[in-house]
């Protein structure tokens, strides 16, 4: 049984970018303005022709409506993608063309960094658009970097998720975290401070030796991290981590991670259920950055993302408690959840 529902819509609107004397060749797809502008980052990143980058947009642009929505955003869903130009390019003419871009969306679009864009490339837009977040934080407001706040949402998901399979807090809990980069390591100082024990594996021999050295962590190759005995499996590297043979392998019964699109193919959702496992889907436990981005940009306080990041872990429950009673892969009730977050009479009320 491969229990998908996403269905897939294409987006409501989408504008390619052409601007050969500033380089800029991309789209920006709006899949979703229901709860709101559409938000997602801007990739820069080498695409074979337009065709490839065109469907990279749409398929992000949909993720991030049902993410923004999962997070109780009063957000919809976009992305822009940017075709990286062949050899030498002036960053800072295309990133000025590209905000010219947004500008003309007239706030049905709201940009920020992501793969391969970084905040002085957003301060570049921000000369064209105020419909732009992930720039340089101000004093009491919302903004920089957002890594700290996934790592605390991936940790309140991951409370809720060992509470829902153990019947246990975190204290005594081995878990196993591959890659520990921004996201992973600020998970591992989390768990250490509540008393859990921590084995982590990165290809970046020296980030886990620091935090070996930190939190007594042990250390593991990557290949063999998901079966290392563990209660929880912390996918926080790249995606694409549970496929066929990793999740025959896992030995942890819950798997809770920062890393995006997690699951390699739909039906592994499936699998996880067949052998037990409970799966955090990885949009609703990752959601922490995305908040932070939305907060700088709606102009809200720290203290305001820190609520909406706290609510992650009762979402999560939540949803872990109708997938059981549902006999469904959570995945599946998250995408109704979010579905349903995003129906017109759902946003009026
Ligand atoms: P990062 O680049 O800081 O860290 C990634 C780490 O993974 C690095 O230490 C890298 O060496 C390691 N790594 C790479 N390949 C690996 C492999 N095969 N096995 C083990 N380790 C490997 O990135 P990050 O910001 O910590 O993000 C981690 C994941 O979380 C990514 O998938 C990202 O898309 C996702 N995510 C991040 C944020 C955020 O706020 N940064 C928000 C949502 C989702």
């Amino acid at each position: 049984m491969v229990a998908q529902t996403r269905r897939m819509m294409p987006p409501i609107e989408y504008v390619r970018l052409s601007d050969e004397a500033a380089g800029l060749d991309g789209i920006i797809a709006i899949h979703s303005t229901a709860r709101g502008p559409a938000a997602g980052g801007c990739r820069l990143w080498t695409y074979d022709d337009p065709e490839a980058a065109m469907r990279d947009a749409f398929r992000l642009a949909e993720g991030m409506s049902y993410k923004n929505a999962m997070a109780h955003l009063p957000l919809g869903g976009g992305k822009a993608v940017l075709r990286r130009p062949a050899g030498d390019f002036d960053r800072r003419a295309l990133f000025e063309a590209f905000g010219e871009a947004v500008e003309k969306l007239d706030g049905r679009y709201v940009t920020a960094e992501d793969v391969g864009t970084g905040v002085a490339d957003m301060e570049c837009v921000a000369r064209h658009t105020r419909h732009v977040a992930g720039r340089t934080a101000l004093p009491g407001l919302a903004g920089g970097d957002p890594s700290p706040w996934t790592a605390l949402g991936v940790f309140e998901a991951m409370k809720a998720a060992v509470e829902f399979r153990y019947g246990s807090g975190l204290a005594g809990v081995t878990v196993a975290i591959s890659g520990v980069g921004n996201v992973g390591a600020g998970l591992a100082r989390l768990l250490h401070g509540a008393g859990a024990k921590l084995v982590v594996a990165d290809i970046d021999p020296l980030r886990c030796a620091r935090l070996a050295e930190e939190t007594g962590a042990r250390i593991m190759g990557i290949a063999g991290i998901a079966a290392v005995e563990a209660e929880v499996f912390a996918p926080c590297a790249l995606g694409g981590a549970l496929d066929d043979a990793t999740v025959e392998a896992l030995h942890a019964k819950v798997v809770c991670g920062a890393a995006n699109n997690q699951l390699a193919a739909p039906h592994v959702a499936d699998l996880l259920m067949e052998r037990g496992i409970a799966y955090a889907p990885d949009y609703v436990a990752n959601a922490g950055g995305i908040i932070n981005v939305a907060a700088e940009y709606l102009g809200e306080s720290e203290s305001e993302v820190r609520g909406r990041v706290m609510a992650i872990g009762p979402r999560m429950r939540e949803l872990l408690d109708t997938a059981a009673s549902d006999g469904l892969p959570p995945p599946v009730v998250a995408d109704r959840m979010a579905e349903e977050l995003m129906r017109p009479e759902t946003v009026a009320a």
